[in-house]
């Protein structure tokens, strides 16, 4: 395999879509020696055909803020790849959202899960939409505009969104809602749906959850566990709260959770009360941050800065991609972090990823640790087809499952001769290897 000259082909087809072409050439780099290793893959074209997306829909999406103002903002979904499932993939509302960032997702997503071991293909879209101070009444509407787009698209058994940042279940909802008034039909067509209407248990924690489980593996195999360690989360959306809630049960200390504009830093952790305060802020649509720093004398706000550089034993990025660069990465060794997992997608830059693996410091990349979330919702399209409903412990159990499995994958594939587990290689070589036998299976499409 050429990888520069695949590389700069991309570049030229694709200028300017730099977070997708950092995807692609994390993947490809990783997965060099296993091509290699296969000329039926590079016959069968699989690299040319894997870094492209099956389609693209762009869209606009129309609508009415709380004054009569129209507004109108660009919708997405990319359907990348199909070969072991429906494109499943969340959808993200955000202003910073272009196809560079969505196909670098839908990519990602690919691989993710296919590690899941449940038959789905990846995908993912969204909207340069921002939700922030927005009235429900207005997030309704924009919402229904968005689906009245979507919904030709997608299906149960064709392409099944869910959330990602900005998309929770109000969102899911309101999509929901106007998908059935659509087709008439009430059928498993998104994931993160409300608990009465075919809603799945855990999921809304899923993600947190799975990649504290995942790094509750990694641990071991150094003979560690969570008890009393110090960990830094950034963000404080879906994702850190469900890594938050576990790292305590876990006996884990979270000293940090971050925003846009700065972190928080509480050297008495982040637990009981405080995540309740945090969790009525965030369903008010407010700032949460600053106001933390406030209402709990003890925490300190830190204006502008990234919770990297507090001393701690495991740091969990769960806000955004390339929110962790090399000078973030080489405060962390320095101040003897051990472990650090993705619950975010892409959140470390590559350079930072270099500097982990460098220090042999536990690292592993979100495709592995966060893919707890679509798992669970492929558990959720399970039950959705049974028309059956699983308890709390059930879900958490075959969850919990899921994440040992991955890890397995990536001890398989990414254990170097020197016994360091390499998890970016590990998870891309999975993840690949599934994919592109589907894909030789079924010819050339
Ligand atoms: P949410 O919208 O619930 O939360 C995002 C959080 O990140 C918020 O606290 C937000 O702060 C913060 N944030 C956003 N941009 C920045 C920034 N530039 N710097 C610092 N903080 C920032 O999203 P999720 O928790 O769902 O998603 C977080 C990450 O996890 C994303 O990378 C997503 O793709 C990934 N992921 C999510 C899954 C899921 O199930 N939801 C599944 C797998 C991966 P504020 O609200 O103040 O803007």
């Amino acid at each position: 395999m050429n990888l520069e000259k695949i590389m700069n082909d991309l570049e030229k087809k694709h200028p300017g879509e730099v977070e997708y072409l950092q995807a692609v050439r994390e993947v490809l780099e990783s997965i060099e020696d296993v091509v290699n290793q296969n000329p039926q893959i590079e016959a069968k074209g699989i690299i040319d055909r894997i870094v492209e997306p099956d389609r693209v829909l762009m869209f606009k999406v129309p609508w009415v803020d709380d004054h009569g103002k129209v507004h109108v903002n660009l919708g997405y979904r990319v359907q990348f790849n199909n070969a072991i499932g429906p494109y499943k993939g969340g959808l993200r509302f955000h202003p910073s959202v272009n196809l560079s960032i969505l196909k670098f997702l839908g990519f990602e997503q690919i691989f993710k899960n296919s590690l899941t071991t449940l038959p789905m293909g990846g995908a993912k879209g969204g909207s340069d939409f921002d939700p922030k101070g927005k009235s429900d009444a207005e997030i309704m509407r924009f919402c229904q505009s968005f689906m009245l787009e979507l919904w030709r698209l997608i299906g149960p058994e064709t392409d099944v969104p869910a959330g990602d940042i900005g998309v929770g279940g109000k969102e899911i909802g309101y999509m929901y809602g106007m998908y059935k008034k659509l087709t008439m039909e009430h059928v498993g067509v998104l994931t993160g749906k409300g608990i009465n209407w075919g809603g799945s248990l855990i999921r809304p924690e899923a993600t947190g959850f799975g990649a504290v489980y995942f790094a509750q593996e990694m641990l071991a195999t150094r003979g560690q566990n969570f008890k009393d360690k110090v960990v830094a989360v950034s963000g404080f959306g879906n994702v850190a709260w469900g890594a938050i809630t576990k790292l305590n049960q876990l006996g884990a200390k979270v000293v940090t959770i971050s925003g846009p504009d700065g972190y928080i830093y509480d050297p008495d952790g982040i637990s009981g009360d405080k995540i309740e305060y945090l969790l009525e802020l965030r369903a008010s649509n407010q700032d949460i941050v600053k106001p933390y720093a406030l209402e709990f004398p003890g925490a300190q706000f830190v204006p502008g800065k990234r919770p990297w550089e507090v001393k701690v034993d495991v740091a969990m990025p769960c806000a955004t991609q390339n929110e962790l660069n090399k000078e973030d990465a080489e405060k962390l060794v320095a101040n003897g972090c051990i472990c650090v997992a993705e619950g975010a997608n892409m959140p470390s830059t590559p350079e930072a990823i270099e500097v982990f693996k460098h220090a042999k410091i536990l690292f592993a990349p979100g495709k592995a640790a966060n893919a707890g979330g679509v798992a669970t919702s492929g558990l959720e399209m399970t039950q959705n087809s049974m028309k059956l409903s699983w308890s709390r412990e059930e879900v958490d159990a075959r969850l919990h499952e899921i994440m040992r499995n991955i890890h397995n994958s990536c001890v398989k594939y990414g254990t170097q001769e020197d016994g360091y587990i390499d998890y970016v290689k590990g998870a891309n070589v999975a993840g690949f290897l599934k994919v592109a036998n589907a894909m030789m299976d079924q010819g050339v499409l």
